[in-house]
C-alpha cells in the first residue's frame, strides 16, 4: 500500500484493544483511534482487564489456537520483564501444585495422567518438577519456574501512553451498533476497518451479538501481606468453583488473592462467603503469607469482581464484513487475555493488513 494512510478504529481499551492498538501502531502508515465505553483507570466487572491478577501461567491445551498465542505472547512479556520496568511487569517465582486426587483432572496447568510434563514447560528455563520427597502431603507434584507478574494498574495506563506516543487517538463512547465505528475515527474520511475488542460486550454489540459470550465470575481479595511468590494448587472437585492462588503485584500492587471461575454468574458485587474462602484457602495455601497466624492477620486493601469474557467455543481472531465494512474480531480471552495478548495481537495485525492491501487495490 505504499506510504498510504490507513484509518482504523478499535473498540475497547481493555488489554486486547489496548494491545493490539499498540502492536498497530507501529505500523506508520496506520492511523488509528481507540474507542471505548471504560478506559485505563475505571472499575467496573463488566471491564475485565483491571482485575486480573495478572500472571503469565499457560492454560491452552496442548496442539491449540490457545497454547499457539500464548506461546507467542511469552517473548514479548519476558521482554518487557527485562527492559521495561515501567511497564509494571515483573519476574517472579511461581509454585503449581497438583492434588492427588487431582492428576488429569484439572487441565493444562497441572499434571496430567501420562506424566509427561506440560507442553509449556519448555518456553521457563529454569522449570522443573520438584523430586517426591520435597512434595508436601496430599500433593502428587509442583512445577516451580520463572513467570511473571502484570501489575494491571500500570500496565493498562502504560500501554495506553506508548499508544499516544505513537500517535494513536483514545475517545471516549459506547458504541451502539459495531459500523457506527467508522465515523468515530479521528479523521473526518472514517475509518477503513474496525477491530473489535469488546470482550464480554460482544454480546450486546449491535451487529455481532455474539451471545456464546458469557461472564466467568471472578472475586479477588487484595492484600498488602507480601508472599513473595506466587502460587496455586489445583482444586477440580470445588464446590463453589474456588481455586486459591496468590501472586504479588510489582510496584507496590499488593497481593492478589483469587480466586473463582463463576460460569453465567453476572453478580459484580463482592460475595462476602466466596471473600472468606478465599482469605482462608489461600492462608492454608501457604501459611507463611501470614507468617502462620491464620487468615485474621490478612491486611485487606479491597474487594473485587471482573467478568472474564468466556467464549466456551475460543477466542474470534476473524474478519467478518458487516454492512460491507471489514470488522475484525478479537474477543473472548476467558481467563487468559494478558497471557495470549501479543499473540492474538499479531494475529489481528496480519488481518488488518490484508484488508489495508485489498483496500489499496480497489
Ligand atoms: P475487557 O478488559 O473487558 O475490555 C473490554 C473493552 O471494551 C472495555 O474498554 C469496554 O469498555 C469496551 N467496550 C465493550 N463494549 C463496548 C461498546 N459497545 N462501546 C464501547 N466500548 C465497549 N488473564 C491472564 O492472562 N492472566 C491472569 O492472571 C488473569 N487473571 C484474571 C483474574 C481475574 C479475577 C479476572 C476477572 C480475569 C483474569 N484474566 C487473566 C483474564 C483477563 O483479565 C481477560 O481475559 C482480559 O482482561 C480480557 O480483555 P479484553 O480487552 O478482551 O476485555
Amino acid at each position: 500500500m505504499g506510504c498510504q494512510t490507513f484509518n482504523i478504529t478499535v473498540i475497547g481499551a481493555g488489554v486486547a484493544g489496548l494491545t493490539t492498538a499498540y502492536v498497530l501502531s507501529q505500523n506508520p502508515n496506520f492511523k488509528i483511534t481507540v474507542v471505548a465505553k471504560y478506559m485505563p483507570g475505571d472499575y467496573h466487572a463488566e471491564y475485565a482487564s483491571p482485575w486480573a491478577g495478572a500472571n503469565f501461567w499457560p492454560m491452552g491445551e496442548a496442539g491449540s489456537e490457545q497454547a499457539a498465542f500464548e506461546k507467542a505472547t511469552w517473548p514479548q512479556l519476558f521482554k518487557l520483564a527485562n527492559e521495561r520496568p515501567e511497564s509494571g511487569i515483573a519476574f517472579q517465582k511461581s509454585y503449581i501444585h497438583t492434588r492427588t486426587e487431582d492428576v488429569g483432572k484439572a487441565g493444562s496447568l497441572f499434571a496430567s495422567n501420562d506424566g509427561n510434563l506440560p507442553w509449556w514447560s519448555s518456553l521457563f528455563p529454569d522449570f522443573k518438577s520438584l523430586d517426591s520427597s520435597e512434595l508436601a502431603p496430599g500433593i502428587h507434584s509442583t512445577f516451580e519456574f520463572t513467570t511473571v507478574c502484570i501489575n494491571t494498574a500500570i500496565y493498562l495506563p502504560w500501554l495506553l501512553s506508548q499508544g499516544l506516543g505513537n500517535g494513536v487517538a483514545f475517545k471516549r463512547a459506547v458504541v451502539e451498533h459495531v459500523a457506527d465505528a467508522t465515523s468515530l475515527h479521528e479523521n473526518p474520511e472514517h475509518a477503513q476497518v474496525i477491530v473489535n475488542c469488546t470482550g464480554l460486550m460482544a454480546r450486546k454489540l449491535g451487529g455481532v451479538d455474539d451471545t456464546s459470550v458469557v461472564p466467568a465470575r471472578g472475586q479477588v481479595v487484595v492484600v498488602r501481606n507480601d508472599p513473595e511468590i506466587m502460587t496455586t494448587a489445583s482444586n477440580a472437585t470445588s464446590e463453589h468453583n474456588t481455586m486459591a492462588y496468590m501472586m504479588c503485584r510489582p510496584g507496590g500492587g499488593g497481593t492478589i488473592l483469587g480466586g473463582c471461575y463463576q460460569v453465567d454468574n453476572w453478580n459484580e458485587f463482592p460475595d462476602p462467603d466466596v471473600a472468606e474462602i478465599i482469605k482462608k484457602g489461600c492462608v492454608a495455601l501457604y501459611p507463611a503469607l501470614t507468617q502462620g497466624k491464620g487468615a485474621d492477620e490478612l491486611s485487606v486493601i479491597r474487594h473485587g469482581v471482573g467478568f472474564r469474557p468466556l467464549r466456551p467455543q475460543g477466542v474470534r481472531v476473524a474478519t467478518e464484513y458487516i454492512k460491507g465494512i471489514p470488522v475484525v474480531h478479537n474477543y473472548g480471552h476467558g481467563g487468559w487475555g494478558y497471557q495470549s495478548s501479543y499473540g492474538c495481537a499479531s494475529a489481528v495485525a496480519s488481518l488488518v493488513e490484508r484488508e489495508a492491501k485489498i483496500g489499496a487495490k480497489l
